[in-house]
C-alpha cells in the first residue's frame, strides 16, 4: 500500500492507494495538533481504517507542512501533486483551480498531468477558504451548510468589498439592514468566484480543453461550484472528493517512485 500525505494551513489529509492504483481509503482532520504529531496521527488512523501496516511501502508528503512528515519517502508540492491528482481523476483536463485554507492556485496541466504553468494567490484572505470561515462565523452558519444556503437565495446581493475584514464588516450590516443569510452567502460566494477568476482569466488560453477543474476544501461547497459555473461559464469538473486531491497525487507519485525502484516501470 502507498501513502499520501498533504499537511495543509486547515487540514491534513491522508490517502492509500494500492499497488493496482485503486483508492483505498482517505483520512482528514483539522491541522489544528499541527507537525510531526498530526502526520503520524494521519498514518496510524488511515493503517487503521485499511487494516493494513502501518508502514507504507512508499509515502509522500505534499502542502505547506510536508517538512514535518518525518516518515516520508519524498517530498514534493502541492503544485505537483495537484496536477497529477487531477490528472489521475480527469485525463482530459488541462486547467485547475485549486481553492484550499489559505491560498488559491491556478495550474495548467500538460497531457501527463505535468505543471506546465501557475499563478498564485498566498497574500490575501480573500478568495481562499478563510474568507469563507471568517463569514460563516460571522453569520452563526456552519461551513458545510453554505453550499444548501446559497441554493434557498433569491435576491442577488453584490458584496463590494474585497478584503476579508470589510467584508466581514459588510456582512454584519446587511444582516442588521434585514437582509437574508442566504442573499448575503451566494453574494459572497461571487465575490470569492470574482477574486479567483483574475488568477484564471490570463490562463485559460494556455489550456486546449475548456473544462476547469475546481478542488480543494472550497469546492465542497455546491454554492461556490455554481458561482463558478456562472463565472467562468466553461464546463467545471469537481472530482469526486476534492479535498484529497493533493493526498491523491501524492499517493499516484508513490506508487510511480516505487514502482520505477522495483524495475516495474512498465505499470505506470
Ligand atoms: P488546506 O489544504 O490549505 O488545508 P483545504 O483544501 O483542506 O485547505 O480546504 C480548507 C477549506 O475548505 C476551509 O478553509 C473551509 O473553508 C473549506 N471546507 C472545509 N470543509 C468544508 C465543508 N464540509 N464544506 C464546505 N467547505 C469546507
Amino acid at each position: 500500500m502507498f501513502l499520501g500525505i498533504d499537511i495543509g494551513s486547515a487540514y491534513g489529509k491522508a490517502l492509500a492507494m494500492d499497488e493496482d492504483a485503486k483508492v483505498i481509503a482517505a483520512v482528514l482532520k483539522p491541522t489544528g495538533l499541527g507537525g510531526a504529531k498530526l502526520a503520524e496521527y494521519l498514518r496510524l488512523e488511515l493503517a487503521e481504517k485499511v487494516g493494513s501496516n502501518p508502514d507504507f511501502l512508499f509515502t509522500v508528503a505534499t502542502g505547506y507542512g510536508r517538512v514535518n512528515v518525518p516518515f516520508a519517502n519524498k517530498t514534493l508540492t502541492e503544485i505537483s501533486c495537484h496536477a497529477r491528482g487531477v490528472n489521475f481523476t480527469f485525463p482530459q483536463a488541462r486547467v485547475v483551480v485549486d481553492i484550499g485554507g489559505q491560498d488559491s492556485k491556478v495550474i495548467v496541466i500538460g497531457p501527463k498531468g505535468e505543471v506546465e504553468d501557475f499563478a498564485m494567490n498566498d497574500k490575501c484572505a480573500a478568495g481562499t477558504g478563510r474568507f469563507l470561515d471568517v463569514m460563516a462565523r460571522a453569520l452563526e452558519v456552519d461551513i458545510s451548510d453554505l453550499g444548501t444556503l446559497h441554493n434557498l437565495s433569491q435576491k442577488r446581493l453584490e458584496i463590494s468589498s474585497t478584503c476579508t475584514v470589510f467584508a466581514e464588516s459588510e456582512v454584519i450590516s446587511l444582516l442588521a439592514q434585514g437582509e437574508k443569510r442566504e442573499d448575503i452567502i451566494a453574494g459572497l460566494h461571487r465575490a470569492i468566484c470574482n477574486r479567483v477568476y483574475g488568477l484564471l482569466r490570463g490562463r485559460m488560453k494556455k489550456a486546449q480543453s475548456g473544462a476547469v477543474v475546481l478542488t480543494g476544501g472550497v469546492a465542497r461547497n455546491q454554492g461556490i461550484i455554481s458561482a463558478f459555473k456562472e463565472k467562468a461559464g466553461n464546463d467545471v469538473l469537481v472530482p469526486p472528493y476534492p479535498q484529497y486531491t493533493g493526498a491523491l497525487g501524492a499517493a499516484v507519485i508513490a506508487r510511480e517512485l516505487w514502482l520505477k525502484k522495483e524495475g516495474r516501470q512498465e505499470n505506470v
